[in-house]
């Protein structure tokens, strides 16, 4: 496992994600706008993410007050791009009420009863869970999305039913190493980039900086 981070790292370079509009955000507007774009991004790809979120900052609609304060209507128009529109503006709504009175708290207990509170949110799944733990919250859960599960079915072979073993299975994996979440962080964005560029829906292995260890490595593809 480690050697494919590794490889990945020395190919691509520090990811640093996860990426925010405003630079200098505090800590508190940086895990909003981290959490919205972990909203927005079910079921799309992340270039619509940015332009909905773009046009939330450029309504000064990016903070859980100001959502709040608007209508569904308003706030589905922004976010348009993308897509499911009615549903994630509803979707904020709830999570803005959320972020203002349990946000905080999470950031003081235990990684397993903070991702039981996000769950709890309606909307929230785990994907967007771990994803919200991991980049807004710095804590040590690895994110499973199509492009990991893409990656590492192809490459060891593996092939599990759920979200649960699949994240058992990086977890297991990882478990001894120092700076976990910052790793966990490394990794994912990591294999999302490698999948952009290499690992793609029809693979480019000739291309590919993993193919000395990938079982699933196609010649000439
Ligand atoms: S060798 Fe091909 S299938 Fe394997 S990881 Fe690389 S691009 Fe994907």
């Amino acid at each position: 496992m480690l050697d494919v981070f590794n490889i990945l790292f020395e190919r691509y370079g520090r990811q640093g994600w996860w990426p925010v509009l405003a630079a200098n955000a505090d800590k508190k507007s940086r895990g909003f706008e981290v959490s919205t774009g972990a909203i927005l991004t079910q079921n799309t790809a992340w270039r619509n993410v940015e332009k909905a979120i773009k046009n939330l900052s450029d309504k000064n609609l990016l903070a859980p007050e100001l959502i709040l304060k608007t209508s569904v209507s308003d706030i589905a128009e922004c976010i348009k791009p993308a897509g499911y529109y009615n549903q994630k503006a509803e979707r904020l709504k709830i999570f803005s009420e959320f972020f203002l009175g349990e946000f905080d708290k999470l950031k003081e207990i235990n990684t397993g009863k903070a991702r039981q509170m996000l769950l709890s949110v309606k909307g929230i799944g785990p994907e967007t869970a771990d994803s919200i733990l991991l980049y807004a919250l710095n804590k040590p859960v690895f994110v499973i999305d199509a492009y990991t599960k893409r990656l590492f079915s192809r490459m060891l072979g593996v092939d599990f039913k759920t979200y649960t073993e699949w994240q058992d299975f990086f977890h297991k994996n990882l478990e001894d190493i120092e700076k976990q979440a910052e790793m966990f962080n490394e990794f994912h964005a990591l294999i999302v980039e490698h999948c952009k560029n290499a690992c793609k829906k029809q693979p480019l292995c000739e291309k590919c900086s993993l193919s000395s260890i990938c079982k699933a490595k196609i010649p000439n593809a």
